[in-house]
């Protein structure tokens, strides 16, 4: 966004039309036909039921949420991309996307690279295991020399990082990171991992659609937040105040209906 005063809307709803948006190197994509700023959003899929793909299309909570969110607001979504979670933040840096719905945890590491938005829902981790197996571990400590796995660049990595890795409870060998949580729930169903550590609502949604149970849940407080680019702040306010209006009407307990069921 400029910093010179004039915010980028402004600009746009003053000088108006895409082709002088192509000069502006460093903001948003583009104008939308109504001269409303276009932004790109972000997501990584796999993380059900926040996002996935269902029959080739992006569909989940995230996915509404966000869109229903930019509704609210003077700018318009010009659509989504795919990436791995963790080159998402870098996706956002680098100005390919605007903003990141996926789940993201709000945390310090991040908060020194990006924003976020307000918060939006909250999560722990849960411990993942084979419904059918025999292994049912009841604190971290019980996966103690077990093959287990979490996502690239999640807080369920640095939770295995932090309280099991470090601590010498865990060898590093026996830690497997994979690119998407399905592929290490799949792991897990084939017997490769003994455990998977997830967000608790995303293993609740794992749990119920595949053979799979949660053995334990270990509490981290997180919050998710759209994750925005430092000094983006015209934008966030924007997306700050269409999260509280939409959180205020009905629009957030019928997508929390929708995709997490009857609360
Ligand atoms: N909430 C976790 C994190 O922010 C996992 C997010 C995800 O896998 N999409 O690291």
């Amino acid at each position: 966004m400029s910093d010179d005063g004039l915010s980028r809307r402004q600009y746009l709803s003053t000088v108006g039309g895409t082709a002088v948006t192509v000069s502006l190197a460093g903001c948003f994509g583009g104008g939308g036909g109504d001269g409303s700023t276009e932004i790109t959003a972000g997501t990584a899929p796999g993380f059900p039921p926040f996002e996935m793909k269902q029959d080739g299309e992006l569909v989940g909570f995230d996915i509404d949420l966000l869109e229903a969110v930019i509704d609210e607001t003077d700018y318009t979504l010009a659509g989504w991309e795919e990436y791995e979670f963790k080159s998402l933040i870098p996706a956002l840096t680098n100005e390919n996307i605007d903003v990141v719905a996926a789940g993201m945890t709000i945390n310090d590491e991040r908060d020194q690279t990006i924003d976020f938005t307000d918060p939006y829902y909250s999560s722990n981790q849960a411990i993942v295991v084979r419904e059918d197996g025999d292994f049912a571990p009841s604190s971290l400590s019980d996966l103690a020399g077990r093959p287990i796995g979490a996502q690239k660049g999640t807080t369920g990595e640095t939770t295995v990082q932090d309280e099991l890795i470090s601590p010498g409870n865990l060898d590093e060998s026996n830690y497997n990171s994979y690119g998407n949580y399905v592929l290490a729930v799949e792991d897990l169903q084939n017997g490769n991992i003994d455990a998977v550590v997830i967000d608790e609502p995303v293993a609740q949604t794992f749990a119920a659609q595949r053979p799979v149970t949660i053995a334990f849940t270990y509490e981290t407080g997180e919050n998710f937040g759209f994750g925005v680019r430092d000094g983006d702040d015209e934008f966030t306010q924007a997306l700050n105040d269409g999260l509280s209006t939409v959180r205020d009407g009905s629009t957030y307990q019928d997508l929390t209906n929708k995709w997490f069921g009857q609360q």
